[in-house]
């Protein structure tokens, strides 16, 4: 668990969605946020293996997480949800490997479009950039 005024923090923006603020949606919040790449819940839960919550708690709160919009639920096209706290308004691109599927988040990387032409969803960013390749340890 992290510090004091994070968790505070935390209990802050789950009260404000009008969520209750458990030890354990707590707990799952604080390890999406402090994660740099999106989990699945499989990868939630044996992060959280040594506390007392079931994979069914674990993987209700990512949904509640998800449905207030704190959590962003997203699929890279191999049927798996993967989780990620949300920051900012802005949505980023994902790296996808073609070989071990992992999954990296590019938030350097923006999707700029030069036509006039891109469908109402692309301008309005209402879509989700995925990008695949080979990451390094698959190079
Ligand atoms: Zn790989
Ligand atoms: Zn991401």
């Amino acid at each position: 668990m992290g510090t004091r005024s994070n968790l505070d923090e935390l209990r802050t923006s789950v009260r404000g969605k009008g969520l209750r603020a458990t030890p354990s949606r707590l707990a799952v919040l604080e390890l999406l946020k402090t994660t740099q790449a999106p989990m699945s819940h499989g990868d939630v839960a044996d992060r959280l293996a040594g506390s007392s919550w079931d994979r069914a708690t674990i993987y209700r709160n990512l949904t509640d997480l998800a449905e207030v919009g704190l959590v962003r639920r997203t699929d890279m096209g191999d049927h798996i949800w993967r989780f990620e706290a949300v920051s900012g308004d802005h949505d980023h691109p994902h790296f996808v490997c073609t070989e071990c599927g992992g999954v990296e988040c590019l938030p350097e990387i923006e999707l700029a479009i030069r036509r006039a032409k891109a469908p109402r969803a692309v301008k309005q960013r209402k879509v989700e950039v995925h990008v695949r390749g080979r990451c390094d340890s698959c190079l």
